[in-house]
């Protein structure tokens, strides 16, 4: 965990735990949780609640717990346990000893629910799901109380040991707590508590076939963990009623708070885990850590640091209020990270053959330049390699170049970054009429400066020296989706970009970059940041992953709507 970070910016839900602080309502400090259900890569969304709560255990003195909400069967979770736990790690946070299962309660959920029964508040309901989603009346009108609904405890106490032991079918009978089927909140009109499903479950195997509704599992299960501040998404506060329903029914010792904030989304892509899912499944990206997903796996790969995520929750903040933040924003973030730590190198995307015709053959200028020209003392010099035969961008040359024009064209100078000024003479033309190689000469005396009789030159560009270029893959990521909500018209896989990906194969950089080490970052100048793949550099190739171009190219797309 790095402590040089400034103060977090307050928000309301630290505001609540400072009153109660105040009113001395946690003398054995705060305790926060962040549960995430093992079924899917956690997403950006995810971060955004992670930070708040390690964040706020971190800077209360507190703890905060990480708990697998693996209420629901499944058998593949420990893909998904070992992927959460890396990126909640990754993100910079810990939870010490403080790591559990929800599963691990099923014992003591079981008692309690027995426990709610003889207090004559929970029910063995045999109707079908069908018929308790029909009964449960709408947001006007009352539900229906169901026939079965007084039971006496000994009927439902029976029926529920024969649910647990197996005697009736899946689906065939639920617990459901007895509340009112008359409560305004719909949650309220006796919401069920479990049912039974013949499913293994990844940690208690076959030990159950009845399985604990959300609602029943989590707020007991932040009982039993003495959680302080539960700090859910908004689409719980109409559960927060029940949530606290059951804990007083129970009248355990230690009542956790329930606190909702607005969940996360982002522009240009999905969050929700079933779609993540299905662009996984279907391949229609490579991995849960593509680096054109918003999982943390993906934003890791493409070369996001977790500093640039923290600092990403940190500038949307906190609020109660539902909305959606401009993936520009997440961009910029990475570019203000990276700014000032990463050193920039020349690397040529698509090559173009400059050679230099008064420039001698095998003669080798080693040219000082710096690694952050904003302060150059920050980050040292290193030398760049010139020669006779440089490589540009093909398109830093243009032969019938509109008004104003500030590259290279024939007849016109043009500055090589760090080098000096170079005019073209000649345009060589395959069979085809595509240009293949410029010929052009050198002002020997614009090495070290300006032209000596003060003539203006345009842009400097980069450029790389031949015999010395090094060859770099590079992998040109963009936002996944064209549109910036996808999830919202129709279905979301028509709205996939299919420029998302850009491979570029033969890319040359620069020297230096030869020695880049798998997960170093670059900027290369006058294109973006870059991210050495730690996966595919190996055997001596050198893969790099766009991070983010220099400049936002969407901002007018987004503007014309
Ligand atoms: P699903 O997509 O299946 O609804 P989920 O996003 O709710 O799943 P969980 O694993 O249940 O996934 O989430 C764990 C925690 O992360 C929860 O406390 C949830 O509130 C929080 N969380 C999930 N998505 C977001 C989001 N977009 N913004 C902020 N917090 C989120
Ligand atoms: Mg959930």
């Amino acid at each position: 965990m790095t402590t040089n970070e400034p103060s977090r910016p307050r928000n309301f839900i630290r505001q609540i735990i400072d009153d109660d602080l105040a009113a001395g309502r946690h003398p054995g400090g705060i305790v926060t949780r962040f549960p995430p259900e093992p079924n899917g890569y956690l997403h950006i969304g995810h971060a955004k609640s992670i930070c708040l709560n390690f964040g706020i255990a971190r800077d209360y003195g507190g703890r905060c717990h990480l708990r697998m909400d693996d209420t629901n069967p499944s058998k593949e979770e420990q893909e998904y346990i070992e992927s959460i736990q890396a990126d909640v790690r990754w993100l910079g946070f810990d939870w010490g000893t403080h790591y559990y299962h929800a599963a691990d309660y099923f014992d003591r959920l079981y008692e309690w629910a027995e426990l709610l029964i003889r207090k004559g508040k929970a029910y063995v309901d045999d109707q079908t799901a069908d018929q308790i989603r029909d009964t449960r009346g709408t947001l006007t009108e009352p539900g229906t109380p169901s026939p079965f609904r007084d039971r006496s405890v000994e009927e439902n106490l029976d029926l529920f040991r024969r649910m647990r032991a197996g005697e009736f079918p899946d689906g065939s009978r639920v617990l459901r707590a007895k509340i009112d089927m008359a409560a305004p909140n719909v949650n309220l009109r006796d919401p069920v508590m479990y049912r039974i499903r013949r499913e293994s479950h990844h940690r208690t195997g076959d030990a159950w076939l009845l399985y604990p509704m959300y609602d029943w599992a989590h707020g007991q299960s932040d009982a039993i963990e003495g959680i302080t501040h539960s700090i859910c998404t908004l689409e719980f506060e109409a559960h927060r009623p029940l949530y606290d329903w059951f804990l007083e029914q129970l009248e355990l010792p230690h009542r956790p708070r329930q606190l909702e904030f607005a969940r996360l989304n982002l522009t240009f892509t999905v969050m929700s885990k079933r779609m993540l899912n299905e662009l996984v499944r279907e391949r229609l990206v490579a991995g849960w850590d593509d680096p054109r997903l918003p999982t943390i796996a993906g934003l890791r790969r493409r070369g996001y640091t977790p500093e640039s995520i923290r600092e990403f929750a940190d500038r949307i903040g906190v609020a109660k209020a539902d909305s959606t933040v401009d993936m520009g924003l997440l961009e910029t973030t990475i570019r203000d990270d990276l700014n000032t730590r990463v050193p920039r190198a020349m690397c040529v995307h698509q090559p173009l053959r400059v050679v230099l015709e008064n420039f001698p053959e095998g003669e080798v200028r080693e040219i000082e330049a710096p690694n952050f020209p904003d302060d150059p003392p920050k980050m040292g010099f290193r030398k760049v390699p010139f020669s006779r035969v440089v490589l540009i961008e093909r398109e830093d040359f243009v032969e019938q170049p509109p008004k104003k024009f500030l590259r290279l064209s024939p007849g016109k100078e043009v500055r090589l970054r760090w080098g000096p000024v170079i005019r073209c003479d000649r345009v060589v033309q395959d069979e085809a009429g595509r240009v293949v190689e410029l010929r052009c000469s050198l002002d020997p005396d614009t090495f070290t400066g300006p032209p000596r009789d003060g003539r203006k030159i345009g842009n400097a560009v980069h450029w790389v020296s031949e015999a010395h270029a090094v060859p770099v893959t590079l992998r040109l990521y963009d936002r996944l989706f064209t549109v910036p909500n996808p999830a919202a018209r129709g279905e979301f896989k028509q709205h996939l970009n299919p420029g998302s990906l850009e491979i570029l194969a033969d890319a040359r950089a620069e020297r230096v970059v030869g020695q880049a080490k798998p997960g170093e970052r670059y900027q290369f100048e006058r294109r973006g940041y870059y991210f050495a793949d730690p996966q595919d550099c190996r055997d001596g190739r050198l893969v790099f992953n766009r991070i983010v171009p220099l400049r936002d190219s969407w901002a007018k797309i987004v503007a014309k709507g």
